[in-house]
C-alpha cells in the first residue's frame, strides 16, 4: 500500500510500504480522510519521530477486514477513531506518572498512523460513523474532543466572557464549544486573515489582529475588567503572557496549546490577581462519544474550517503550506476518495 513516510526532519515522502497485519482484535481500515493536525507538523518540523514513522491520528474510514475476535463492527462500516473504553470510574488517560507531550512524537511511531491506504487498529479504539455525519466530518472529532475537554475541564459558566487565542482548528472549535457552553461573548485573538474570517463565520462576537489593535487594550476596552476565562491556543511566545493579562482577577488561563519553544512569562504582572493557569491535553475516553453527538446533532460546524482536501500524494506540500505563517488554509485533510 501506499504511505507517507516520515524520513527525516522536513521531509515526508509517498512510498509503497509493507499491507499492515490484521490481528485478532484489529480492524484494518481502508482510510477515507485523515485531518493534518497542528502536532504532526510540530513533530515534522522538528524531527522528533524515527525515520520510517507513519503519522496520521485524525481518521476515518471503512472497515476493510477484520480479525477473528472482532464482533462489534462489520465489513463495509463507517468508523472513525475513539477513545477506546469508557471506564466512568476512572476515566483519566494512560499516560506515565512523568509524561510529556513531547516525547509522544517517539511513542506515536509504535504503530503506524493513518496517512496511508489502510490502517490497522484495536477494535475498541473505533466507533460507528452516525448516518448524518460524513467521513469528512468524523475525521475532525479528534481534534473536538481536545476543544471539547478544555471546555468541560475550564471553569467556564453561563454567562460568562470567554477569549480564545489562535484560531486553528483547536481554536475554533473551542470557540464554538465555549458558545455552546453559554458564554455570554467569545472573542477570538488571531493574526492570520483566513483564520479571522472563519472565526467571524463562526460567530465570534469580537475577532482582533493582535499585530495591528494589541489585544489587552481591545479585552478592557470592551469587558473593563477582562474576561473570565482565556484559551490559549496559539502557543506563540506571546500568548501565554496576553492570557494572563486578558483575564480578569481571579479569572482563568486555560493552556491548550504545546509550545516547543519557551514562551514569556512575567508573574509579577498576574500574580497578584489571582490569575488560575490551568492546563489541558487531550481528551477522556468518555468525551468521543459526546463530540461525536454534538456533530450529529449539528451543535458545532466543521466544514467552515475544511479549507483544503489533499491527495496523499501532495501531502508533503500540504504541510510546507501549513507552516507558512499567512497561508490561507485553516484545516487540511488528506482524502483518499
Ligand atoms: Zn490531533
Amino acid at each position: 500500500m501506499r504511505a507517507a513516510v516520515f524520513k527525516e526532519k522536513g521531509i515526508l515522502k509517498v512510498e509503497d510500504v509493507a499491507d499492515p497485519i490484521v490481528g485478532p482484535r484489529d480492524v484494518l481500515l481502508k482510510v477515507t480522510h485523515c485531518a493534518i493536525c497542528g502536532s504532526d507538523l510540530h513533530r515534522y518540523s522538528h524531527g522528533m519521530l524515527r525515520p520510517g514513522a507513519i503519522l496520521g491520528h485524525e481518521y476515518s474510514g471503512i472497515v476493510a477486514e477484520k480479525g477473528a475476535e472482532v464482533d462489534a463492527f462489520q465489513i463495509g462500516e463507517r468508523v472513525v477513531r475513539s477513545g477506546g473504553k469508557i471506564n466512568p470510574w476512572h476515566d483519566v488517560p494512560p499516560y506515565p506518572p512523568r509524561f510529556s507531550a513531547k516525547e509522544r512524537g517517539f511513542l506515536a511511531t509504535t504503530r503506524p498512523g493513518a496517512y496511508a491506504e489502510y490502517f490497522v487498529t484495536d477494535a475498541d479504539l473505533l466507533m460507528r460513523i452516525p448516518d448524518s455525519v460524513t467521513n469528512l466530518e468524523a475525521a475532525l472529532v479528534e481534534p473536538l474532543c481536545v476543544s471539547l475537554h478544555a471546555m468541560r475541564l475550564s471553569r467556564l459558566r453561563l454567562g460568562d466572557q470567554a477569549l480564545i487565542i489562535g484560531a486553528g482548528p483547536i481554536g475554533l472549535l473551542a470557540q464554538q464549544c465555549a458558545a455552546l457552553s453559554g458564554a455570554s461573548q467569545v472573542f477570538v485573538s488571531e493574526v492570520n486573515a483566513a483564520r479571522r474570517a472563519v472565526a467571524l463565520a463562526l460567530g465570534a462576537k469580537g475577532v482582533f489582529d493582535p499585530t495591528t489593535s494589541p489585544l489587552v487594550e481591545e479585552i478592557l476596552r470592551r469587558t473593563g475588567i477582562g474576561v473570565d476565562v482565556a484559551f490559549e491556543c496559539a502557543g506563540a511566545r506571546s500568548t501565554f503572557h496576553e492570557a494572563t493579562q486578558a483575564v480578569r482577577g481571579g479569572g482563568q488561563v486555560v493552556v491548550v496549546s504545546l509550545s516547543w519553544e519557551p514562551v514569556y512569562c512575567l508573574p509579577v504582572d498576574w500574580v497578584a490577581r489571582e490569575v488560575e493557569i490551568k492546563a489541558v491535553y487531550g481528551s477522556r475516553a468518555g468525551e468521543w462519544p459526546m463530540a461525536m453527538a454534538l456533530l450529529e446533532h449539528r451543535k458545532v460546524q466543521v466544514q467552515p474550517m475544511i479549507s483544503k482536501l489533499v491527495p496523499l500524494d501532495d501531502i508533503q506540500a500540504a504541510f510546507q503550506e501549513l507552516l507558512k505563517p499567512d497561508t490561507d488554509w485553516v484545516q487540511a485533510v488528506v482524502a483518499f476518495e
